[in-house]
């Protein structure tokens, strides 16, 4: 039996403000009403079409209202699908205005994937990019019938039969202005749930992350906090919107009045003529841009002078590459921060100003942290590897309607279980060096290996399959397969990769490769010895 022990807590630093207790859709109204800036709130980078502030507060406010007169509101769960583009945040504010609860969805996801990902939340309405609305129009009229509305979020004219954005407002409200008695929607913002985000935490499918306004605020009381943020005039949007790490980022640049250039699909010269030509000083990049930043012949074609610090989050970062950008782009630190998903993104952070290589920083404020024997539950001190636990404001109250999940997830006494191996030296500087979770991470997108297993056992000539990540250098790690096949058939590679890839979105595919082997190694009840199929990869490798 473990036995919880809390000898070694980490504590981050005490706040610099206590946490203000209100909902986002408070922050972010109060914010756009007395923003100073009139200038544009979102640009497309390459268009160059925008929305201003007092436009936006204009369409999230029309857009609150219609989805009030039309019956949703703090029992509504709403997703919105789409690539970045200026109208993403429209819907994700007006819903948080109204108290309705958001569930972002990965455009790219296959029907598969998407029909998982939404019965999970259940989201009455659909906010979609025309990108996107032929392939919710199907999946409405086929497989999802507690979607009551899908609304198309960049279009003028109706798409595959689904009302735009604009017609939903006028034709629901019919000239009345709602801005003259705006009324925003109130409840306990420590339990009621902002956001419903993907993850598949330490193991299984993905699942929905809960994450209640007060788990979201304290992101903003980091962006405010000059220990962790620089205020800048320009925001980069290319992370992805629909991912945590992009979504609070380009969140509460919005919530401070930032200029955000949004950039719809990635192209490296397109990346780099922005920050160019934009002036951006601050980017917030995930560690395959970074990889970029380091490699591309194409970098010194641009003026990148502007930019005075980078921030790395959601995969590992080498000190190599962390070095190379250094160097590259004269810069005096590439910052790390570690965080996930379950505990509202970053909960390690390296301060400005402050400079450790290879480290992701120290635990911020309103968070503590532990460093976990999984074998015995004690906390373990400096220098010894063990698994990050958390507590804290920022961790969420769990997955939704997944209390097994949820129990999984929490050591008896209350900490988040990340499933990731740390440790943290004499000065409280921590170091992630492993993960003890079965997560995979492509270019910073979650790969579960359990859902490409229960897709890939489903071929006929399949006996069995163990999925891992291979190490990459610009990806991180690729997904491969361990494949036992079954008796007397003829099977290549290609055909499990074909099979797989047309069930699932980009980032899943088996760009590691497949292997066949003779078994799965599994312990006494059938669970799969990842610990082992990540040994066999050294082979593997060595054969390559
Ligand atoms: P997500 O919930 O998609 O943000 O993924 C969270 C996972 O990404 C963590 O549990 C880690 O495994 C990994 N991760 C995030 N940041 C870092 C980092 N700085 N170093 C190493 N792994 C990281």
């Amino acid at each position: 039996m473990v036995k919880e022990d809390d000898t070694y807590v980490i504590r981050g630093p005490p706040p610099l403000h206590p946490l203000l207790d209100i909902s986002l859709g408070r922050l972010m109204y109060d914010s756009f009403l007395t923003n100073p800036n009139k200038h544009e709130a979102l640009v497309d980078a390459i268009t160059g079409e925008s929305i201003s502030y007092p436009k936006l507060l204009e369409l999230t406010c029309s857009l609150a209202e219609s989805l009030r007169k039309s019956g949703y509101g703090i029992n509504t769960v709403v997703s919105v699908s789409s690539e970045n583009n200026i109208q993403f945040f429209i819907p994700v504010i007006a819903s948080l205005f109204i108290g309705a609860t958001v569930a972002p969805v990965n455009h790219n996801y296959t029907d598969h994937e998407t029909v998982h990902s939404l019965t999970i939340c259940q989201p009455k309405v659909v906010f979609c990019s025309k990108a996107v609305t032929e392939k919710f129009v199907n999946l409405k009229n086929t497989k999802l019938d507690f979607i009551e509305k899908i609304i198309v979020i960049d279009s003028d004219e109706a798409v595959y039969g689904a009302e735009t954005m604009d017609e939903f407002v006028r034709t629901t409200l019919k000239g009345y202005n709602p801005l003259r008695r705006f009324q925003l929607a109130e409840f306990d913002n420590s339990k009621h749930i902002a956001l419903i985000m993907c993850s598949s935490g330490t193991t299984g499918l993905p699942k929905g992350v809960m994450q209640t306004h007060s788990n979201m605020m304290v992101r903003y009381m980091h962006s405010i906090d000059p220990r962790y943020v620089r205020q800048e005039d320009n925001f980069l949007g290319i992370l992805p919107f629909f991912h945590g790490y992009g979504l609070t980022t380009n969140f509460f640049a919005l919530a401070m009045g930032q200029k955000i250039i949004v950039i719809k699909r990635f192209q490296e010269e397109l990346f780099l003529r922005t920050v160019q030509n934009f002036r951006i000083s601050n980017l917030w990049l995930a560690p395959p841009l970074i990889v970029l930043l380091a490699k591309s012949p194409l970098v010194a074609k641009y003026d990148l002078s502007c930019v005075k610090e980078v921030t790395s989050g959601a995969a590992p970062l080498s000190k190599d590459t962390e070095e190379t950008v250094k160097r590259r782009l004269n810069v005096r630190t590439i910052r790390q921060g570690y965080g996930l998903t379950e505990a509202t993104l970053a909960v390690i952070m390296m301060s400005l100003n402050d400079e450790k290589p290879g480290s992701s920083g120290k635990v911020v404020s309103y968070m503590s942290c532990k460093v976990r024997d999984p074998e015995t539950g004690k906390s373990l001190g400096p220098g010894k590897v063990g698994e990050l636990c958390f507590k804290g404001l920022m961790v969420t109250p769990g997955y939704y309607r997944n209390q097994e999940a949820t129990r999984d997830s929490f050591t008896t006494d209350g900490w988040l279980l990340t499933g990731d191996l740390a440790y943290y030296d004499k000065e409280g500087y921590f170091y992630v060096v492993d993960r003890l979770k079965e997560l995979i991470k492509y270019k910073g997108f979650q790969v579960a290996p359990a859902e490409l297993e229960s897709i890939i056992l489903n071929h006929p000539k399949v006996q069995d399959v163990g999925v891992v990540g291979l190490p990459n250098e610009e990806a991180g790690e690729l997904p491969l397969a361990y494949v036992v096949k079954k008796e007397n058939v003829n099977m290549t590679e290609k055909e499990i990769i074909n099979f797989l890839a047309e069930k699932v979105s980009s980032q899943k595919r088996l760009r590691g490769g497949v292997v066949f082997v003779p078994s799965i190694p599994k312990n006494p009840s059938g669970k799969i010895l990842r610990r082992e199929l990540r040994k066999m990869l050294t082979t593997y490798k060595s054969k390559l």
